[in-house]
C-alpha cells in the first residue's frame, strides 16, 4: 500500500498545505515527469509561479522528487523512490525523453554507469538522459 499524500507530507516533517498536497498528487497520477509549465497548467493556475517552483524546492530538498535536465534547458521533476530522504537523493539511474510524446521516463532499473573522469575532477552529479522513442509510441 502507498502512503497517502499527507502522509508522505507529515513523514518529512512537512505540514499539509493546498499547494503541497494538490502537487504531490499531481506526480502520483501522472506517474512519470513534470515540467514547471504542465504543473502550472494542471493545477488550472490555482498557484502562482512562485508557489509552485518553492514546493518544488522544497520536495527536492526533502528527497521526495528529484530533478532531471532535459536538452531543451528546461528542468523536469519526477517521484523519487522511498530509499530517497533529505539532502541525500539516490537516483542514479538513466532517463528517458521520447522524441515522439516527449514524455519522460525514470528507468529505475537501469543504474547510470560509472564514469571515469581525468584526475582533478570530483563529480558531484552524473546525469544519462537516453532520447528516442517509447514503448508507447
Ligand atoms: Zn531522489
Ligand atoms: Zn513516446
Ligand atoms: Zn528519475
Amino acid at each position: 500500500m502507498p502512503l497517502s499524500v499527507p502522509d508522505i507530507l507529515k513523514r518529512n516533517q512537512l505540514s499539509v498545505t493546498e499547494s503541497r498536497k494538490r502537487i504531490l498528487e499531481l506526480f502520483r497520477e501522472n506517474g512519470g515527469a513534470l515540467e514547471h509549465n504542465d504543473i502550472e497548467k494542471r493545477t488550472g493556475e490555482k498557484f502562482d509561479r512562485v508557489t509552485i517552483y518553492r514546493t518544488l524546492q522544497t520536495f527536492v530538498e526533502k528527497g521526495i522528487i528529484h530533478t532531471i535536465p532535459t536538452t531543451d534547458n528546461s528542468v523536469r521533476y519526477a517521484l523519487c523512490k522511498d530509499e530517497c530522504t533529505e539532502g541525500h537523493h539516490h537516483d542514479n539511474h538513466v532517463h528517458f525523453v521520447c522524441e515522439v510524446c516527449s514524455t519522460t521516463f525514470c528507468l529505475e532499473a537501469v543504474s547510470v554507469p560509472e564514469v571515469h573522469l581525468p584526475k582533478g575532477f570530483k563529480p558531484a552529479n552524473i546525469q544519462v538522459i537516453a532520447t528516442g522513442k517509447c514503448k508507447n509510441c
